[in-house]
């Protein structure tokens, strides 16, 4: 069999060589991990790489690459090295001390909706924003709608403060540093939405080691993972509005527990949902008349 010699210093070398580092540090998806960096670091997409994949990397670009596996070896999260999340419409800039925006979330997003009246001015808190991923989605594709997302941490919200900004929604989505929410008002939000912290010990323990690097205080939901959703609900009553919607996401397994404190709680119709692979995510229900 002829095979053919592969040019020394090409695009398709790097990549492959990257992608064999990777794997023999058990870096998960090492191949895309390294035509990631590689694309990011040529300031161009994957897809274009394999345009010009008999092209040589320019020599300034290689040390560069090579600081960049190093860290994805170690298990820093890739997202982290490119430093943005793409979240459904929108490209989000994130980095360590601000939760790296999921797939799921994407769901929850889409729950909230399809649940609220489309062309009305709306008001909503989110609680537990991040990256500001979850505000900004729906201030982008509902523009008569407007938020209040709340965030503990300071080096979380200025992240969410540039996604703002960058996507445009500044006059619609409100900032707002709490543990939770302060209550200053009457009740006055037609909808309460929040992905908190809901991992166990166990769960964090047992996780991937690129979990790591995300901060705990937005994955660690106490020793059974509900701290979050018994405080969000007891706040609920002083935040929503008579027949206003709450919209969670939650963690594997929680769904009855989480259905279970909202009932005692006094909210009605409570609905159970589950994302793309087939998991129980998301709980909604209303608060009483
Ligand atoms: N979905 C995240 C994970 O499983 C957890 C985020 C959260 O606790 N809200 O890694």
């Amino acid at each position: 069999m002829i095979q053919q010699v592969k040019e020394r210093g090409t695009i398709l070398v790097y990549i492959e060589e990257g992608a064999d580092f990777l794997a023999s540090h058990g870096v998960p998806d090492a191949r895309l991990s390294a035509e990631e960096l590689l694309a990011s670091v040529c300031s161009s997409s994957r897809l274009a790489l394999y345009q010009v994949l008999d092209q040589k990397l320019p020599s300034a670009l290689n040390t560069k690459y090579h600081d960049l596996l190093k860290r994805r070896s170690e298990r820093y999260p890739l997202q982290y090295l490119l430093a943005r999340q793409p979240f459904r419409f929108v490209s989000l800039e994130i980095g360590t001390g601000c939760l790296i925006p999921r797939p799921e979330t994407e769901g929850l997003v889409d729950i909230v909706l399809e649940a609220l009246p489309k062309n009305r001015p709306l008001y909503i808190l989110d609680i537990g924003t991040g990256s500001g991923n979850i505000s900004i989605s729906l201030a982008c594709e509902r523009p008569q709608w407007s938020l209040v997302a709340t965030d503990i941490s300071e080096r979380a919200l200025a992240y969410a403060n540039r996604n703002i900004l960058t996507n445009g929604v500044s006059s619609r989505v409100k900032l707002v540093q709490a543990d939770l929410f302060e209550i200053t008002r009457e009740p006055q939000f037609d909808a309460l939405v929040s992905n908190p912290p809901y991992l166990t010990n166990a769960e964090l323990e047992s996780a991937q080691a690129e979990l790591y690097y995300e901060p705990r205080e937005a994955l660690f939901g106490g020793s059974d993972g509900l701290a979050f959703y018994r405080r969000i609900i007891s706040l609920a009553p002083q935040i929503l509005k008579p027949a206003g919607q709450i919209f969670f996401e939650i963690g594997f397994g929680q769904a009855e527990c989480v259905t279970e404190i909202l009932t005692r709680a006094g909210f009605e119709n409570t609905q159970v949902k589950k994302d793309n692979s087939e998991i129980e995510r998301y709980v909604s229900a209303f608060w009483k008349m």
